[in-house]
Order: C-alpha cells, then structure tokens, then sequence
C-alpha cells in the first residue's frame, strides 16, 4: 500500500474533510491527532473510516491498563485502523491495549487495529530525560521500549527516522514503524522538525510509513506535493 499517511493537523472537521476529499486516492491513509479529535471528536474517525478511509488515531493513550483496554474498544468502535499508547505505560498496560484491540474487534465484527507505542517523545532530550529518572541516551531508551512493545504484543512503534534503523535491526522485519519528521530534500531544516530525512531515506532505513503533514497540507497542490512525494518512493 501506499505508505503515507497525512497529519490532519487542523481544527475543525470541515477543513479535515476537504483535505481528505482532496488526497484521497494519492495517500494510504489519515492521522487524526489531538488537535483535530478534541476539536471534532470520534465522529470525525467514523465520517473517514465510513468513506473507506485508513484512520490512524494518534492520541497515545497512557493510563492504567483497565482504562486503556476501554479507550482501545472505544477506538475499535470508530474504525479506526492503527492506535497508539505510550510504551513508557509498561507491558501490562500494552498488553491490555492489544488483548482489547483484539477482542473489540471480533466482538464488533470489524478488522482489528494495528496497536503501536510510542516510545521517547522525539522531543525529548538526553537531559530531558535524566530530568525524569531515565539516565540512558534516547537511542537506549528507544531500542529498549521498542522490544518490550514488541513483546507485550504491540504491533510496532512510532520513532524518529534517526532512531528507525537501530528499531528496525533490534524487532524484525515485520514489526511496523511509523516515522515522523519526514521532509522532502528542497523543504529540509523549513520549519520545526530537525534531523529529517526524505521520504525515500526514511524507507530506506526501515520505516513502514511515513507521517507527513505541512509537506503536503501547507502545499500550494496538495494532491500534487503527495503524488510527487509517492513517485519518489
Ligand atoms: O507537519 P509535519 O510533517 O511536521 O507533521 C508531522 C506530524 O507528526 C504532526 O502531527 C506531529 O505532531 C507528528 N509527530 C511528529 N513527531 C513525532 C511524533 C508525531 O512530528 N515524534
């Protein structure tokens, strides 16, 4: 499939509706985030996930495992095709998302969602860290919450293009990550995400799909700047 999925970084659901409207088609799928879902709520999931669409519910549930196994079947109900929670949550709590993912699914009669972690927010720095007990570098951090995603059943993880290659090496090739911070080569270092890669380096190092926003949303052509972006892959 085509390994796009675009950030849907708007505040209402008639603006999301018409960028979808408009990539539909050049895209593999949506990323509905906080903004968008606090502003438009699970109705929006369904009015996407009703057209046929691939929904990535990106609002990183993080929470005791009873409450994240219930806001996993809430997410299940909407359609949504991939989920995230924090792997920082610990394996119990993953495993309560992917054992409710599952479940909700049969009992729904709908395809199961992908369940990903996340694993150290790409924010976060070394020192950022330390601040919070975690002393080892974030490449550590991030290879060590990848695997225990990976055991607790998770079907992959969200992760920096710097830290998807180590990623890809430490969980196989069938675990999925899904990769940020994506610019193609005439937009690196235009806005606030350092250390990119392009859309086809971030293939090359082991991504499964590539999240990508103002690349193609802030685009005089969106439909344009996704249909070059997926020819360059
Ligand atoms: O516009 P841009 O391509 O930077 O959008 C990237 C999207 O991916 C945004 O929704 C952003 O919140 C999200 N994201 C990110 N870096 C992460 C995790 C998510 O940029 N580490």
């Amino acid at each position: 499939m085509n390994p796009i999925l675009v950030a849907l970084d708007v505040d209402s659901a008639a603006q999301a509706i018409a960028l979808a409207d408009l990539l539909r088609g050049s895209v593999g799928g949506y990323k509905i985030g906080k903004q968008l879902f606090t502003a438009a709520g699970p109705a929006m999931v369904h009015e996407l996930t009703s057209r046929g669409d691939r929904v990535f519910l990106d609002l990183k549930f993080h929470d005791i495992p009873n409450t994240v196994a219930g806001a996993v079947r809430s997410a299940v109900a909407t359609g949504a095709w991939m989920v995230n929670v924090h792997a920082s949550g610990g394996s119990a709590m993953m495993k309560a998302a992917a054992e409710a993912a599952t479940q909700a699914a049969a009992a729904l009669g709908r395809p199961r969602p992908l369940v990903i972690g996340v694993t150290v927010l790409t924010s976060m720095t070394d020192a950022a860290l330390a601040e919070v007990g975690v002393t080892r570098p974030v490449i550590d951090q991030v290879v060590h919450l990848a695997k225990l995603a990976k055991q607790s059943g998770l079907d992959g993880v969200v992760a920096s293009p710097q830290e998807t290659a180590a990623i890809r090496e430490a969980c196989g090739p069938d675990f999925q990550i899904v990769t940020p911070g994506i610019r193609p080569a005439d937009q690196q270092g235009k806005d606030d995400q350092a250390r990119t890669l392009t859309p086809a380096e971030a293939m090359k190092v082991g991504a499964t799909y590539l999240v990508i926003g103002r690349p193609i949303t802030g685009a005089p052509n969106p439909r344009e700047a996704a249909e070059v972006i997926a020819a360059s892959l």
